[in-house]
């Protein structure tokens, strides 16, 4: 594979761009490969790059139905943070942050990882003891954050109304080095190292079946074929139950379209990321001057990939007290996208009732930070049987009660 250097990059300028090879080759898919991986977005990738850096698995098929990166990996408002309240999130969302930082510079693929800084804002009293509570939980943990009054709320975003007349901004959780990255390109990069390694990546190859004998997974059948494997990892987010149900077993996961929206760009106003949940809505500037806003899920079950008018309406009404010049801009698209939502709004990162067979979903509205921790910790748990960093997040814990309750810290959409 070419790397891009400086040199290369001024090379290929002259040369009118015409000598970069492809990021990644579109092989046919093989009648059998020791592992295979459903899902082709930035935790099904992930998870295979990591099998192959980290434990020199490379017989590989990473299969996507459709394009990759075409789920919820290319459809986010790319806030990466991990400020978490309970231990086993902060443990897997910090990796993932600390892996973000050098990422780039790993895949030799620019990311855009821009870690400008996150605040979540307190407009209620309940809201400001809740991310008191966070600051010290996180201190604890090794997460850098800091609870910030009102005025240093201003002074770095001076956009914001502090004032409003329902929710006055009373605060704010802070994280310094959270941030946003490219989402396609997270995808893009992961994809083309795995390539490079010899791995195949597969679009346009819906799964359709799961096959098995005496309860081990032996392979899947495609829309080109069979394939025979030895592992089997499901990675498909707002899916992840229709996989299941070809596998046999049932996972405690409701799917929901999430939506966002854009906005035309503007020159820039405003560098760091803004989580307003009380009112229900986050935002912060692209690189392009879009502003970048997202809204709420669906208040019903659906495998619905498009916006609707009235999120629209909802989320900007709701955020125009709080940043009053939304108010004059105009927007320019908005989509949507089939979160997987557990009860306690942690991730499962699961050895399943098939032997062989892997489940990784429940990201639910704020995966995409996560997917370098995540393909991190699903490589070790596929290649080893079991992980530190996916302790916690097994099935059993339906089963057992044993909640990650991140309700506060993940329960908006984000
Ligand atoms: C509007 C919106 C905003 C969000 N904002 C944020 C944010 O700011 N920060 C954050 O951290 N997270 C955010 N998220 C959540 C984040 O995008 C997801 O948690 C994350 O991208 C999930 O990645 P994934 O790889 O698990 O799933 P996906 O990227 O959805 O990939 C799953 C893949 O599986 C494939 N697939 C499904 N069925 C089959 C089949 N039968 N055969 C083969 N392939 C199949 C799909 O085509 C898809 O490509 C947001 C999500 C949405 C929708």
């Amino acid at each position: 594979m070419k790397r891009h250097s400086v040199f290369a990059v001024v090379r290929e300028a002259l040369r009118q761009n015409r000598g970069w090879p492809k990021h990644w080759e579109s092989p046919a898919p093989r009648a059998s490969y020791d592992t295979v991986i459903v899902g082709a977005g930035g935790h099904g990738l992930a998870t295979a790059y990591y099998l192959g850096r980290n434990h020199g698995i490379t017989d590989v098929a990473v299969i996507d139905k459709g394009w990759l990166g075409g789920g919820n990996t290319g459809r986010n408002t790319t806030i990466i943070r991990s400020n978490y309240l309970q231990d086993a999130s902060a443990a897997i969302y910090e990796k993932s942050r600390a892996l973000y930082e050098t990422l780039s510079q790993e895949l030799n693929f620019n990311l855009m990882f821009s870690p400008r800084g996150v605040m979540m804002l307190a407009q209620t009293e309940h809201e400001r003891r809740g991310y008191l509570r966070t600051e010290r939980a996180n201190a604890l943990q090794g997460v850098e954050t800091r609870f910030i009054d009102a005025a240093e709320v201003r002074r770095l975003a001076p956009i914001i109304n502090i004032d409003g007349p329902r929710y006055p901004v009373l605060g704010a959780l802070w994280q310094p080095r959270g941030g946003t990255a490219r989402h396609d390109a997270v995808a893009w990069g992961y994809a083309r190292a795995c390539s490079d390694m010899g791995m195949h990546v597969i679009q346009n190859c819906a799964v359709t079946g799961i096959r098995s004998e005496a309860g081990r997974v032996t392979g899947i059948a495609t829309e080109r074929g069979e394939i025979a494997c030895r592992r089997l990892g499901l990675v498909v987010a707002g899916h992840s139950g229709v996989l299941a149900g070809m596998a046999g077993f049932r996972l405690p996961v409701e799917s929901v379209a999430l939506q966002a929206l854009v906005s035309e760009p503007v020159k820039p106003c405003l560098d760091v990321v803004i989580m307003a949940n009380t009112v229900h809505g986050y935002i912060s500037q692209s690189d392009k001057g879009e502003m970048v806003i997202g809204g709420g899920a669906d208040g019903y079950n659906n495998y619905t990939q498009r916006g609707s008018f009235h999120h629209i309406e909802e989320t900007v009404r709701a955020l125009i007290e709080t940043f009053p010049m939304l108010s004059r801009l105009r927007m320019l698209r908005q989509w949507g996208g089939i979160v997987d939502m557990t009860g306690d709004r942690s991730p499962i990162l699961s050895k399943t009732p098939l032997e062989g067979c892997f489940v990784n979903c429940g990201w639910g509205t704020g995966g995409f930070k996560a997917i370098p921790g995540s393909g991190w910790a699903m490589a070790e748990l596929m290649a080893r049987g079991s992980s530190p960093l996916a302790e916690g997040f097994s099935l059993n814990r339906f089963r057992e009660g044993r909640f990650i309750d991140e309700s506060v810290a993940a329960g908006v959409a984000h």
